[in-house]
């Protein structure tokens, strides 16, 4: 699958060592896209992604990316080795269960300030280094992996849920303030999705119930998401910022 118009640019998508970020990696690079790949502890699977990317000059970057001073490194480090950076995909996330009436007050605390910080903080962070590049560049594109989640809820990970629908709605504020910018920002929100994040629950007991909740009694593949979070990314879908388009399969409807 190739976008048009993509030659050359240079894409930094978080968390693609593995799972959709990976499969993001792999349809960017399709296109003609130049890819930072990044990944926080598994540089053995950051590798893998690197050596599966079609055309040459991507790179290898780590970050935590809960760690403000780390984003700001990202961001000026993909600039300086790769000479640029149009297109920034926050995809690197964590899913941690901590239902309320089981967690003591720590664990409850823990989880939520892990969750945040991750899936919420640091693309906000990101989203700022980025942004500063962008605005001088007078263009971009930003998008955001958030998450069903954000809409059905999460009762067993309630700051997940949280943290997805604070992106939403950052990215939907980004997306007004980012417009005069040339810079066009979007969210992707796939429901369970075959990757290492949701295999322990698909591979479990609740696996045929979560399948059956589509109506093609599946879930997604990483590839479906990506193809989202490429066609978001691509020239001619200016018009769509402040979108959240969801990957569920039909299986939580919302209009
Ligand atoms: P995954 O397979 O668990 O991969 C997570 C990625 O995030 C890895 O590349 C990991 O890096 C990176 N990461 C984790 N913590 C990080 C940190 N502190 N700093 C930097 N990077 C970090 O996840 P996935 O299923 O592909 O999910 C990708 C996105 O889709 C997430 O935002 C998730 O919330 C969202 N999503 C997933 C599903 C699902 O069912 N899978 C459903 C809805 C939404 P390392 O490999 O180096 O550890």
């Amino acid at each position: 699958m190739r976008a048009m118009g993509m030659e050359s640019k240079v894409a930094l998508v978080t968390g693609s060592s593995r799972g959709i970020g990976r499969a993001a990696a792999l349809l960017l690079a399709e296109s003609g896209v130049r890819v930072a790949v990044h990944y926080h502890r598994n540089r053995a699977a950051a590798d893998q992604t690197l050596s599966q990317l079609k055309g040459r000059d991507h790179m290898v970057f780590q970050a935590d990316v809960s760690d403000p001073e780390q984003t700001e490194t990202l961001v000026s480090e993909v600039v300086s080795k790769m000479g640029s950076l149009d297109i920034l995909v926050n995809n690197a996330g964590i899913f941690e269960d901590h239902p309320i009436a089981d967690v003591s007050f720590d664990n409850w605390r823990g989880a939520w300030n892990r969750t945040l910080d991750v899936n919420l903080l640091g693309p906000a962070n990101l989203c700022y280094w980025a942004a500063q590049h962008m605005m001088e560049r007078s263009g971009g594109r930003i998008v955001n992996v958030s998450s069903r989640g954000a809409f059905r809820g999460e009762p067993e990970a309630p700051a997940y849920g949280a943290s997805k629908a604070g992106l939403n709605a950052m990215s939907q504020s980004l997306a007004k303030a980012l417009a005069p910018h040339g810079i066009f920002v979007c969210v992707v929100a796939p429901g369970f999705v075959e990757t290492d994040m949701a295999s322990s629950v698909l591979d479990g007991p609740e696996g045929d119930a979560i399948r059956a909740q589509s109506p093609l009694n599946r879930v997604a593949t990483a590839e479906e998401v990506a193809r989202a979070v490429l066609f978001l990314a691509s020239e001619g879908t200016e018009f769509m910022t402040g979108c959240i388009v969801d990957v569920n399969g039909a299986s939580y409807l919302r209009s």
